[in-house]
């Protein structure tokens, strides 16, 4: 079985207008904050015609890397989604 096969059993519920991460405003993107476009397994990160990192928090699978990469720099805000919404996890 393909790791996107298993994904994509995983259910996602979003919080309209509550999104749990936030980019923080920039002109430039740093390395690490680029590189979030590359490296998040939900591909929640893209880039806009200005060259700036947005998110897109739908599906994200709450893995931690964009956290321990880019929130203690301040260039993200990073919050576990409230109760109920979020990524609900299949097992087995
Ligand atoms: Fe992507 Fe993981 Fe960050 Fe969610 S926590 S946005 S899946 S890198």
């Amino acid at each position: 079985v393909r790791v996107e096969d298993k994904l994509f059993q995983n259910r996602y519920l979003v919080d309209a207008g509550r999104p749990h991460i936030k980019v923080a405003p920039h002109e430039t993107p740093s390395a690490a904050l680029l590189a979030l476009t590359r490296i998040c397994p939900a591909k929640c990160y893209e880039q806009n015609e200005r060259g700036q990192v947005e998110i897109t928090p739908d599906g994200c699978m709450e893995c931690g890397t964009c956290r321990v990469l880019c929130e203690a720099k301040g260039e993200i805000e990073w919050n576990y989604p409230r109760g109920g919404f979020g990524v609900l996890f299949k097992f087995g």
